[in-house]
């Protein structure tokens, strides 16, 4: 059992934040880690950890399409994500964010570059390589959020406008998790970009899962997220978190509810693909300054890492990965 104090301005960093019309952006360190998807788009940013599985994610799709190359698709492994521990004046902090040296990012974005380009191995595009997928718009500043608002207010007008756009420090772009991709052509739509639910935007649409991604504004759940569908918006938070919220068709506002009933030390939400056990539980963030989180574990139960995210709304959501179950 170990007790990991964290500051409940936490709450407002972290994948798994909530952010939308209720709930706006309050986190204060989004911007530490952004970097380019890949080496064509210099201008799409995410936050780190997003955009190598975003990489890893479309690297897949086309690997499984180039049979004579291979490229590795471990899905969650979670290399990149590391989890520091360090002990401050007696007390156990947790840092969520992962740390890459910039030779890592830059052999990251390299690689990441290969797909986009078309052909796994740079050879000859042939016809099976005939869709690509573009990179449209990831992370927004707060100013570049407030341009897009603004002028599609005057050239789209109100309506179009509620229903597409999000208010500055409203929108989940500002979070540098989400991004929004079209399917490769020459007049790309900026705002509304075509993703459809066919070819390779399908391809990518059924792989997301495993790399963390999610379809974030889904048909049919307009009434929670009040932003009509975007088969296009696509958001990180995590696997295992992206597969439990797609195999129960949860918007991210019904996955945040239903964690709620999860604790420390009542029922874990459970998750398991095979390679890994995750157990998963919320922890509502305490009155006073500091929310104390224990770790219901012992040191020999193998917990081989746990994140801890904050939600935006008013607590935590600790994800614990074992290499076995605890007794
Ligand atoms: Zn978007």
């Amino acid at each position: 059992m170990m007790g990991i104090l964290v500051e409940n301005k936490e709450i407002y960093e972290g994948k798994l934040i909530l952010v939308n019309g209720d709930f706006p952006l309050r986190g204060e360190s989004i911007s530490t880690s952004l970097t380019p998807v890949n080496e064509k788009y210099p201008q799409v940013l995410l936050q780190a950890e997003a955009a190598q599985m975003l990489g890893q994610a479309l690297r897949s799709i086309k690997a499984a399409e180039c049979k004579d190359v291979s490229v590795s698709a471990s899905g969650c492994s979670s290399k990149g994500e590391r989890t520091k521990i360090q002990k401050e004046g007696g007390y156990f902090l947790a840092y969520y964010s992962p740390v890459f040296s910039e030779s890592e990012q830059t052999e990251m974005q390299k690689k990441n570059t290969v797909l986009v380009s078309g052909c796994c191995d740079g050879r000859e595009q042939t016809n099976i390589y005939k869709e690509s997928i573009a990179l449209v718009s990831g992370y927004r500043s707060e100013k570049e959020q407030t341009d897009i608002y603004e002028s599609s207010l005057k050239e789209n007008g109100a309506e179009f406008t509620a229903e597409f756009v999000a208010l500055p420090n409203h929108s989940e772009h500002q979070t540098g998790l989400a991004i929004d991709l079209g399917l490769e052509k020459e007049n790309i739509d900026f705002i509304c970009p075509d993703f459809p639910y066919e070819g390779i935007c399908e391809k990518f649409r059924a792989a997301a899962p495993q790399y963390g991604f999610i379809e974030r504004y889904r048909k049919g759940k307009e009434n929670i997220t009040k932003i009509a569908p975007e088969p296009w918006h696509f958001r990180y938070v995590g696997f295992p978190h992206s597969a439990i919220i797609s195999e129960n068709n949860f918007a991210l506002e019904e996955y945040i509810k239903y964690l709620k009933q999860f604790s420390a030390n009542g029922e874990h939400l459970k998750y398991d693909n095979g390679k890994t056990h995750f157990e998963i539980f919320y922890v509502q963030a305490e009155k006073a300054d500091i929310t104390k989180i224990m770790l219901p574990y012992n040191t020999d139960d193998a917990v081989s890492a746990y994140e801890i995210s904050g939600n935006n709304v008013d607590g935590f959501v600790v994800t614990c990965s074992l290499l076995r179950q605890p007794h």
